[in-house]
């Protein structure tokens, strides 16, 4: 994507891909001081994209909802849950140029999801900082994927956080009821190799994922909270100067809480 920077920024913003849990992650005060910990670590973005499980739509649909901001899209959660809100502006104009350069449509209705709003809570509690949603082009190739997160790689020069939300490890049905048991190996086996692939920035490996990850099928039985780690790797591919976790371990015993830092 070939962008004007709207300002001269002091060098590039990181891309980040973060593990964003259970949507009670949102009443979650001491998960959420790790999330704030990081966001408060990076450089204070101009506005954040955000690429996130819960909004799959190939072609890639721009998300620019004009009235009601966030979406509570889930079910069977504390009612205090669906009381919370976040009211973060709208980013209009990088919508329309996100419509321009991805030749996509501009979906004016769709609320934020919960991999959108609930981290953005705790990473940027005074909502302040405009956000906007590009739907995840699931049905796309990997391959194709992270070519869509390499021509957005413009807008980190312009310190747009570019902000893909998903799971390292997501089997909601191998979940325990609490923290305190000790991950699967199939849970380990399958992280350690994410972060093996990431920090060799062994791009094809990554992107060649179903033919080489070990217990993929237990770690993603569905491939949605894995594939935002394409676009944000993508989006990084040109050269990170370092990549590292700033969130790591494991909840409910198989969920990963696994953040990644691409600076
Ligand atoms: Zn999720």
């Amino acid at each position: 994507m070939s962008v004007e920077p709207l300002r001269d920024p002091p060098g590039t913003m990181p891309v980040g891909f973060v593990s964003h849990g259970a949507p009670t992650l949102a009443l979650d005060m001491d998960k959420g001081a790790d999330l704030a910990r990081w966001a408060a670590d990076l450089p204070t973005p101009t506005a954040v994209l955000v690429v996130s499980a819960h909004w799959e739509a190939t072609p890639i649909v721009v998300g620019a909802p004009q009235r009601t901001r966030i979406a509570h899209d889930f079910h069977g959660f504390p009612a205090a849950l669906y009381r919370l809100d976040y009211p973060a502006p709208g980013a209009p104009e990088l919508a329309a140029r996100l419509a321009r350069e991805l030749d996509a449509r501009i979906d004016p209705t769709r609320g934020w999801d919960h991999g959108v709003w609930v981290p953005l809570r705790h990473m940027y509690a005074s909502a302040e900082i405009p956000v906007v949603q590009v739907s995840l082009p699931s049905q796309s190739t990997p391959a194709r994927l992270f070519e869509i997160g390499r021509s957005i790689a413009g807008l980190r020069d312009e310190h747009v956080l570019i902000l893909a939300s998903g799971g390292m490890v997501h089997n909601l049905r191998a979940l325990t009821a609490e923290d305190r048991h000790a991950p699967p190996s199939w849970a380990i086996e399958f992280e350690s190799w994410v972060r093996e692939v990431l920090l060799a920035r062994d791009w094809d490996r990554l992107i060649g994922f179903r033919d080489g990850a070990p217990s993929l099928r237990q770690a993603h039985p569905t491939l949605e909270h894995f594939l935002p780690l394409l676009f944000a790797a993508g989006a990084a591919a040109d050269g990170p100067r370092r990549i590292r976790f700033p969130i790591e371990g494991f909840e409910f015993g198989s969920l990963s809480r696994l953040t990644v830092q691409f600076d």
